[in-house]
């Protein structure tokens, strides 16, 4: 498995496993547990999930599927920007810890910025840091106005990453947010990396992975690979998918084929507000 390092000096799986709408659907539980299972044998160890997802049905599926393998995991979970405060932050953080069944999670993230100052975000995080409920926390869905406001702050600066809209389609970041991020040494974290699965129909992708014997997916996923400060975190309750996505690893895309693709999906020429999903 390829590995980003965050600022923490902790290594995590550049490939992880995106948890948006699992556990919704009771008749699939069994095999949405067994596909995470397969990916942490992968070694797609890093697991993102959020309190809003399903309500905790997310947060509470992937406690069940990591039962007797915490050690291999790096979990991920997310605050809710209305929760961000000093008096609800660690309520939400318990509430996540005992659905997660686990006693601390690796990288609490602000799912993106509400009606609560940043300054006290990061005092909540911190509290919790101390505490030992997280080990380390981030944000998500930040542009780069807000990142230099949150890192000029007092204890700002240990920020392990921006979670944000990142694929081959959707590639504005890099005008500004990427290279701000990239100064500093703050990896991203690619969410939707097939554009919730869309990326895979398009004409230019289809005909770019068949030309070199890929799938789409296994494209896009290498894409956000070939850099090395890039986590992706795609989501699939497939096995077949799952193994699919892992393969990208053993993909990695050459500088030729890089310039192809900037071809199909050409870079930002210009600033844009930072997207959302
Ligand atoms: P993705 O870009 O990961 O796409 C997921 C969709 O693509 C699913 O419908 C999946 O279907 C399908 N898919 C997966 N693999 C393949 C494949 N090989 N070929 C064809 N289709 C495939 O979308 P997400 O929005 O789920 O993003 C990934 C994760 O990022 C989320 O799950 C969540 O953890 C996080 N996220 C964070 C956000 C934030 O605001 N911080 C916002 C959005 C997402 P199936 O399951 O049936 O395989």
């Amino acid at each position: 498995m390829k590995h980003v390092t965050l600022p923490s000096g902790d290594l995590v799986a550049a490939l992880g496993q995106g948890t948006w709408h699992i556990g919704d659907e009771p008749a699939r539980r069994r095999e949405e547990i067994d596909c995470l299972r397969r990916g942490i044998d992968l070694g797609l160890t890093l697991i993102d999930t959020a309190e809003m997802y399903g309500d905790g049905r997310s947060e509470a599926l992937v406690g069940e599927a990591i039962e007797g393998r915490r050690h291999e995991v790096f979990i991920v979970s997310k605050v809710y920007p209305h929760n961000a405060s000093r008096r609800s932050m660690h309520i939400s953080c318990d509430n996540s810890l005992k659905r997660l069944r686990i006693d601390a999670i690796d990288l609490y993230l602000l799912h993106w910025q509400g009606n609560v100052p940043l300054a006290e975000s990061v005092e909540a995080f911190e509290a919790l840091r101390r505490a030992g409920k997280i080990r380390h926390w981030g944000v998500s869905n930040l542009d780069t106005a807000l990142m230099r406001e949150l890192h000029d702050l007092p204890a700002g600066a240990a920020v392990q990453t921006d979670q944000v809209l990142y694929n081959l389609g959707r590639r504005g970041i890099e005008w500004d947010l990427l290279p701000w991020l990239r100064e500093r040494r703050i990896p991203v974290m690619a969410y939707s990396p097939l554009e919730e699965g869309r990326l895979v129909r398009r004409r230019g992708l289809a005909e770019f992975a068949k030309r070199h014997g890929m799938t789409p997916a296994q494209v896009a996923i290498a894409w956000l690979l070939a850099c090395d400060d890039v986590i992706a975190i795609p989501k699939t309750a497939s096995r077949k998918r799952l193994e699919e996505n892992a393969l990208a690893l053993e993909h990695p895309l050459t500088t030729a084929q890089l310039h192809e693709l900037d071809g199909h999906f050409p870079p930002p020429t210009r600033p844009s507000p930072l997207e959302m999903i």
